[in-house]
């Protein structure tokens, strides 16, 4: 898939990005009776395109059966829980198509609260993510940070977009003494939260960050894969992000939301750089979290599906069957 804009954010930039679509159904079947997923590789894990093809080949002569999800995932070797994601959203795909029901009926939750999305801004010169903020018309704004103008960046698309509901991702990149330093004074613009400030794995940093009270909740996202990396940052963050493609898909990332309720913590609902497969995914669990992030199909210049719609910032969740996803 190719970008509308490049993609900077502290680690590296892209232009374009290689995710992988699962098909679930009889060779030569209905189309319509197939289910479609998408494997996003979560890079800072090491999973690579390669990597994901290379499992799922191994996977492929594999009977499936969308009433037994559960066993048909548990029944899944180790591997990238984004190939594995790629399989668990194609069975829910599959399994609304069999009933004839869109996933979030299936899973009894109103559309009507979905959230609303944030819209990201990849990391470039202030004056341009200022511009590309306001151009956006969206009125949440995601400010990737962690590069050399962190503190200029949020003055000036604050100052451009002055209504704006804002958040912040370092994706990993500050040292503890940096974040103590910086969070108080981006507060300063008034920030929703701050995504991630501190290293991976780095959990009594957050816990000794949150303690200081900067100003603005914090979240971890890189720090969370799975459920059972939620209760050791019970007390340490505010919130945590929750994406398909580092939980493993569908199944698992309600296993987390449920986890995170039970500590009383907040939840987004993120996404990798993904096509309006994943994000419809995600988008149909929506109702279910405080924030989302779902603006993958936004950032894709030639997207191979179309399903969650944007009203605005508002998602729209498709009413056809499964995913609800149709190729373009
Ligand atoms: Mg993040």
């Amino acid at each position: 898939m190719n970008l509308r804009t490049t993609f900077r954010i502290a680690h590296g930039a892209s232009d374009q990005r290689f995710n992988v679509l699962v098909h679930i159904g009889e060779p030569g079947g209905d189309p319509a009776m197939s289910g479609v997923g998408e494997a996003a590789g979560v890079h800072y894990h090491g999973e690579t395109q390669a990597g994901i093809i290379e499992y799922l080949e191994t996977i492929a002569e594999r009977q499936w059966n969308p009433f037994l999800i559960e066993d048909a995932l548990a029944g899944l070797p180790p591997g990238p829980h984004g190939a594995r994601a790629g399989v668990d959203l194609a069975l829910h795909d599959l399994l609304g198509k069999q009933l004839g029901q869109p996933l979030y009926r299936i899973l009894g939750l109103d559309p009507a609260k979905a959230p609303q999305t944030s819209f990201t801004v990849g990391i470039d010169a202030p004056a341009v993510m200022a511009e590309r903020a306001r151009q956006s018309g969206m009125p949440i704004i995601k400010v990737k940070l962690g590069g050399e103008n962190d503190e200029a960046i949020v003055a000036a698309i604050r100052q451009a977009n002055p209504g704006c509901r804002l958040r912040v991702d370092a994706n990993t990149a500050w040292s503890r003494e940096q974040a103590v330093e910086l969070i108080p004074h981006l507060a300063e613009y008034g920030l929703e939260f701050v995504e991630q400030p501190l290293a991976i794995g780095d959990i009594d940093g957050l816990r000794w960050l949150r303690q200081q009270k900067l100003g603005a909740p914090i979240f971890a996202d890189e720090n969370i894969q799975t459920s059972s990396d939620i209760a050791a940052h019970a007390g340490a963050v505010d919130g945590v992000v929750i994406k398909l493609a580092k939980s493993s898909g569908i199944r698992e990332a309600l296993r987390s939301i449920h986890v995170a309720r039970a500590l009383d913590m907040q939840i987004m609902i993120g996404c990798m750089v993904e096509s309006s497969v994943a994000i419809s995914a995600a988008a149909h669990i929506s109702p279910l979290c405080d924030y989302a992030d779902l603006d993958g199909p936004l950032l894709v210049a030639n997207d191979p599906y179309r399903g969650v719609q944007y009203q605005g910032a508002q998602l729209i969740l498709p009413d056809l069957p499964g995913l609800g996803v149709a190729p373009v």
